[in-house]
């Protein structure tokens, strides 16, 4: 339920409410604004409305809360989350791009691709130090000289860093290097992992997983929020469908949906979604008309030899044309294309 309080009430009277609410089994999550304090009071098992709370000092209104995903939802906040870290912000008219290969191959191949990616507008490199494969033959990444290579790209270019981690005992490791957790779309629903970066006060990336719902998809990242870490960014990367002409399809429905039903970022992944570089252009400029808040992009400097991913990675050329794209539509669309800092006089 919601428990919307006046902030002109002490402190005292708020705990008061929380404490009641303790009793009855609820855990709090407080959120802040200029007059009111909302409390969203999520996890008891009953769902009863502690008798005498509306009329405690300070209790202005107390709501149930309808959907499923309770933190998650516009419901117990209407205003937009704005994702914020190093160069990067997300949400609230602010939309950025994150870019750079699948996996981390080499320094030189990751310099070369942040340094690309960098002079093309990003404010984010991508890259993955684990990777999650399909073959358990498959390069596996470089692991920990991966995350030591993502820090060197970060001191070399300023971006900040994106990289997934897999396993719920390498979360603390990952999250040394990165500025952003990416949990990947075969993750979605691994409830430990989830839980483990909800411990995090650190922006996660979480991928809609190959077959999830909508509801399944908020509901995994209610997981990472009940644990009180705010920061997710909902990532559209396709779903499965019987097409066999794209790896995936871009749910740009999803993207809409997602806006409506949840306060988080959402953004993203044609590069995923398509499987061919040559639809990462126009479904980029898509997600931004459909109201996306940025983008993923696998960039390659050599994508013939990228060891996975090369077909649907773009060169640093397509990538600039991409950006200069973009940057043309988002006033349109009264978004800000964010480049890491205010242009001066606006
Ligand atoms: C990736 O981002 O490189 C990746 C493995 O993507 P997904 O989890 O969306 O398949
Ligand atoms: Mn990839």
């Amino acid at each position: 339920m919601i428990v919307v309080m006046d902030l002109r009430v002490g402190a005292e009277e708020i705990k008061a409410v929380e404490d009641m609410l303790a009793e009855y089994g609820y855990r709090c999550h407080a959120i802040y604004g200029e007059e009111r304090l909302v409390l969203g009071a999520v996890g008891a098992q009953k769902g009863e409305i502690p008798p005498g709370l509306e009329t405690m000092p300070g209790v202005i209104d107390v709501v149930r809360i309808t959907k499923p995903f309770k933190l998650v939802g516009r419901e117990v906040k209407i205003e937009d989350t704005v994702v914020e870290t190093g160069k990067i912000k997300l949400g609230g008219g602010f939309f950025s791009v994150m870019a750079g290969p699948c996996a981390v191959e080499s320094m030189e191949q990751l310099s070369a691709s942040a340094r690309a990616v960098r002079s093309g507008g990003a404010v984010g490199l991508r890259g993955g130090a684990f990777k999650p494969r399909t073959s358990p033959y498959a390069f596996q990444g470089l692991e920990d000289v991966g995350l030591q290579y993502l820090r060197r790209a970060r001191e070399e270019t300023g971006l900040a860093i994106v990289t997934e981690v897999v396993n719920p005992s390498d979360v603390a490791r990952v999250a040394d290097t990165a500025d952003i957790i990416q949990i990947g779309a075969r993750n979605m629903q691994n409830f430990p992992l989830l839980r483990e970066v909800g411990q995090l006060r650190k922006p996660v990336l979480l991928k809609r997983g190959l077959s999830a719902t909508v509801e399944e998809w908020l509901m995994a990242a209610e997981y990472i929020l009940s644990e009180g870490n705010y920061q997710v960014i909902l990532c559209e990367r396709g779903i499965r469908t019987f097409e066999t002409y794209t790896r995936n399809t871009l749910d740009l429905s999803a993207v809409v949906l997602a806006k409506r039903l949840s306060h988080l970022p959402v953004i993203v992944d044609p590069s995923h979604a398509t499987g061919h570089w040559h639809l990462v252009k126009p479904l980029a400029l898509a997600s931004m008309a459909a109201g996306a808040d940025g983008l993923l992009i696998e960039v390659h400097p050599e994508p013939a030899r990228a060891l996975c991913d090369g077909p649907q990675s773009l060169t640093p050329e397509h990538f600039n044309e991409l950006m200069t794209e973009l940057g043309a539509l988002a006033p349109v669309l009264g978004k800000k294309l964010w480049q890491g800092v205010e242009e001066s006089g606006s």
